[in-house]
């Protein structure tokens, strides 16, 4: 079976594929190259990727109060049904009678969640996770249904169930967790800045009156304001990352802010930038499910502990992620779980 791509809002989607050809045929400002002597010269206008805008974002506040640890989630089985025989009534057995998972994904987010050019199938180290879940239950990794999901919509795209899981470089918090089920942490990432090489900006503490480019509805925008950030920063909001990167490249704006994890991906997109100052941040991505389903989210709980176990984890790291030179990568971040109630 071949995973199909749909998306939530069929206007996004066709905008969204236009800017993914625009990030795969990138760098775009250093593809110019000199007219031949009578050439027409053809002034290309400077256009802002559609809905761009300037946002006021204020500093994140963690509100509800009964949420300690964000990332403590539930145990897995005591014994993981084997594919194919998913406990009766259970989630699971209902995606397994519907014949494949669903699951919503970005798809220019290089390194996590794209297009390959050559297939037009997803890859990455968020696709990998959800193959990994669809072997679980299908003993196959093939069976799951795409739905391209906007950062600001993924939280309701689980809580309206139009797709079973999300896994989209998310980070878990604990405004989200009002609203929806985390899996355990999967990759910890940290919210760094990316500029063009030749940039005289180091961090994030200089970034005042900067203009900085990120994501609606990631919480890489709300960074952007607190005390480890200069004050004053012109915050610019887009809905992917590679129209912050073709912002980037026509001077639209001066850096772009967001998870490390996203940022080398642009980097490796364009080499005519750098990746500055320490993460200030930490942004532990989990696989979001909705809390109508806390026997599916303890499922994928004990796919990711034999992911971890099995090398499995390790293997999707080097991948997508690269291994050290000597082939080391580094170990899976710990499962936390919540004391049964
Ligand atoms: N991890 C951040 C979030 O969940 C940023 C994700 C992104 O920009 O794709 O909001």
């Amino acid at each position: 079976m071949h995973p199909e791509l749909t998306t939530t809002q069929p206007r996004r989607r066709r905008w969204v594929t236009g800017v993914v050809l625009a990030g795969m045929a990138l760098p775009v400002a250093a593809c110019t190259s000199p007219p031949a002597t009578g050439a027409a010269v053809v002034k290309v206008p400077d256009v802002l990727p559609a809905g761009a805008h300037v946002v006021h974002p204020s500093s994140p506040t963690q509100t509800n109060g009964s949420c300690t640890d964000p990332t403590a989630s539930f145990p897995p089985p005591a014994v993981m049904p084997p594919p194919g025989h998913m406990p009766p009534g259970s989630f699971m057995a209902q995606i397994y009678a519907r014949g494949y998972l669903m699951a919503g994904v970005d798809q220019n987010t290089y390194g996590w969640a794209f297009r390959n050019p050559n297939t037009g199938q997803p890859e990455g180290f968020d696709i990998d996770m959800l193959r990994q879940v669809s072997q679980a239950i299908f003993g196959s990794p093939d069976h799951i249904r795409y739905t391209i999901v906007p950062n600001a919509d993924r939280v309701q795209a689980v809580q309206h169930n139009q797709v079973d899981i999300v896994a989209e470089t998310m980070t878990i918090n604990c405004a989200r967790e009002q609203s929806i089920d985390f899996s355990t942490v999967y990759y910890q990432a940290g919210q760094q800045i990316l500029v063009p090489s030749s940039s005289t900006i180091t961090g994030p503490l200089d970034l005042g009156h900067k203009r900085v480019c990120a994501i609606d509805g990631s919480t890489s925008l709300d960074n952007l304001v607190g005390p480890k950030v200069a004050p004053h920063v012109v915050t610019w909001a887009v809905e992917s990352e590679t129209d912050c990167l073709v912002m980037l490249e026509q001077g639209q704006v001066d850096a772009i802010s967001t998870d490390n994890a996203i940022l080398q991906g642009l980097r490796a997109q364009d080499p005519n930038t750098k990746i500055v100052g320490d993460t200030f941040t930490q942004e532990p991505y989990g696989m979001a499910i909705s809390k109508a389903h806390p026997e599916f989210t303890a499922f994928v709980n004990g796919v990711l502990a034999n992911e971890r176990a099995d090398g499995a984890w390790a293997m999707i790291y080097a991948r997508w992620l690269g291994a050290a030179p000597n082939g080391q990568v580094p170990t899976p971040p710990a499962a936390t779980y919540r004391a049964a109630s």
